[in-house]
């Protein structure tokens, strides 16, 4: 929350007028005695062509341009005008941030967001209603040429989607400049906030020597020294790290390579994969036929290849099934598939870290690789820095991506055990090796900033942070969230939640409706179905969360109560 400039002198109605994204207006903006405009509300009130509205005052772009030297043209947005009460045509700006806003709109402030309101009830408005500036035109604009993942474009627009201009910690400010607390950390990515100076340095330092070179038959320094790293880390014996772009494409390789590690050991028959129902381990082709059902696969179901399917985490019997599956069909069985302790996309559906410790076993007694994907739960998000530690697994085969980079560019691995690597080796152009790699594979522009972000997460002591926020967000939900009437279960393990709520009947979209409830009220959410998903950074404080699950409180409050 950005406080009134309290140096403002009693009668001076505004002040600080600069196009945003220019020098002038970075500096002015640290510096409050840098060059600002002082414009009377008088001289805001001429109305001019493609001027800046604020209720009944029009800001004059052209007076920018004159008075700060900025081309019209870009002075596309104007960073805060503070106003006395009334003197905008503001009804009647409310102490209240979320009442000032929406009186704000009622009163014609177009695009505009009230960010704060002083004890004198002075309103501080933000202005971003330049043609082409409101987060309503990029919205059009987006709709025009951008195809999002796992989105029906036709609804989009409507569905009044954030358009990020920039991040700051944990929160994202949107073209207009409304702030959103993170809650969902970027789609499950972000562990340590945004823009963070540290990874921000790594990834600049990198990019003086080279952002990017192959690692097909060569080598980058920097994904040496990753690699090196995780191999200090991970639970897997000897590993070999294979480098890829997204998550779906480290299981890809995964099964991949399960396959063909049986072939190269001349062993017939081992083309099955056992996996869990509910499961989602990515959407290419075969990460897609690897994941259960849903996820909109049905249409895909012909090229998906079959596999021997356990039950998913809400059957408690799941991994005991899986047990049984693995000694009913280990001869044909290349490798089993398995989300440690958490099946993320099905819902946050938990398992707990005993029942996996048979699974492990009988993998090994029936020779079975053991894939587990860990692009979900990686890097501490369950308050371990991998849950299969507390599983008491050892994979042959691990999938890591989203938070690898702290959030910050597209890198996945796969770690292959010593024996399986050992088993690609002969000779040079033979059948052994394994013909699979991404042009971008261990890029070193993300390589630099993952090996940061891994000594962060150490010189930060971010997993004692998961472990005590964990804590407190369980409590907080326990007592305010799952006694909620719209709410049938809560589930959380680590910085990792999702609230199962209870609509009366089919279709109702009330975990898209909640979700919105909550971004109106500035914490970014993002529903799986009927699951609202709580999947803070790492680093989140405990006042965050706090505002997370007010908010979340009072969202369900609003579509509870139809
Ligand atoms: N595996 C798991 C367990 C996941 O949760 C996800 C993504 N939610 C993936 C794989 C796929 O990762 P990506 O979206 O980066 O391809």
């Amino acid at each position: 929350m950005v406080e009134p400039d309290a140096t403002q002198g009693a009668d001076a109605v505004t002040q600080l007028l600069l196009p945003a994204h220019t020098a002038q207006a970075r500096t002015a903006r640290a510096r409050a005695d840098l060059p600002s405009a002082e414009v009377t509300g008088h001289e805001l009130d001429e109305p001019v062509e493609d001027g800046l509205l604020a209720g009944n005052v029009v800001v004059d772009r052209h007076r920018l341009h004159a008075e700060l030297g900025a081309e019209p043209a870009h002075a596309e947005r104007v960073e805060a005008i503070t106003v006395h009460q009334g003197e905008c045509g503001l009804e009647d700006p409310s102490p209240r941030e979320g009442d000032a806003r929406s009186r704000c709109h009622r009163g014609g402030l177009h695009g505009a967001q009230v960010y704060s309101v002083s004890p004198e009830r002075r309103a501080a408005v933000l202005l971003t209603s330049a043609p082409m500036g409101t987060a309503e035109e990029w919205v059009k604009r987006d709709a025009a040429v951008v195809w999002h993942g796992f989105t029906q474009m036709a609804a989009f627009a409507d569905s009044t989607p954030i358009i990020v201009e920039r991040g700051e910690g944990h929160e994202l400010v949107d073209v207009d400049g409304r702030r959103y607390l993170d809650a969902i950390s970027s789609l499950w990515v972000n562990t340590l906030g945004h823009h963070v100076p540290e990874l921000d340095a790594a990834l600049r330092e990198q990019l003086d020597r080279v952002a990017h070179t192959t690692l097909l038959g060569n080598s980058a320094r920097i994904t040496v020294e990753l690699a090196e790293a995780l191999a200090a880390v991970v639970p897997v014996d000897g590993p070999h790290f294979l480098f890829a772009s997204d998550g779906a494409a480290a299981v890809e390789q995964a099964l991949k390579i399960a396959f063909q590690f049986w072939a190269n050991r001349g062993v017939e028959g081992r083309t099955t994969f056992l996996a869990f129902g509910d499961a989602y381990h990515g959407d290419t082709v075969g990460s897609l036929s690897v994941g259960g059902d849903g996820f909109g696969t049905e249409v895909f179901d012909p090229l998906r290849f079959p596999v021997v399917r356990a039950p998913g985490f809400d059957d408690p019997r799941c991994l005991e099934r899986a047990v049984a599956l693995v000694d009913q069909h280990g001869d044909r069985l290349a490798a089993l598939v398995v989300e440690p302790l958490v099946q993320g996309a099905a819902g946050m559906r938990l398992a707990p870290p005993e029942w996996f410790t048979a699974l492990g076993v009988a993998c090994r007694e029936r020779d079975v690789l053991l894939i587990c994907d860990e692009v979900a739960t990686g890097f501490g998000r369950t308050g371990t820095l991998f849950a299969s530690e507390q599983c008491g697994l050892r994979p042959d085969l691990l999938c890591l991506g989203k938070g690898l980079t702290g959030g910050y560019l597209p890198m996945a691995a796969t770690a292959a055990s010593q024996r399986v690597f050992d088993a690609f080796l002969g000779p040079d152009l033979g059948g052994r090796t394994l013909y699979h790699g991404h042009s971008y594979g261990g890029n070193a522009l993300a390589a630099a900033v993952a090996l940061r972000h891994l000594e962060l997460l150490g010189e930060w002591r971010v997993l004692d942070n998961v472990r005590a926020r964990s804590a407190e967000l369980r409590a907080l939900l326990d007592d305010r969230i799952a006694p909620h009437p719209a709410v049938r279960d809560v589930r959380l393990l680590g910085l990792m939640g999702g609230v199962e709520l209870a609509p009366p009947s089919d279709g109702l979209r009330w975990g898209r409706r909640v979700c919105a409830a909550a971004v109106e009220r500035g914490v970014l959410l993002r529903p799986l179905g009927d699951v609202v998903v709580l999947m803070p950074p790492l680093t989140i404080t405990s006042r965050e969360l706090e505002t997370i699950v007010s908010v979340l409180a009072q969202a369900l409050d609003e579509i509870g109560a139809g």
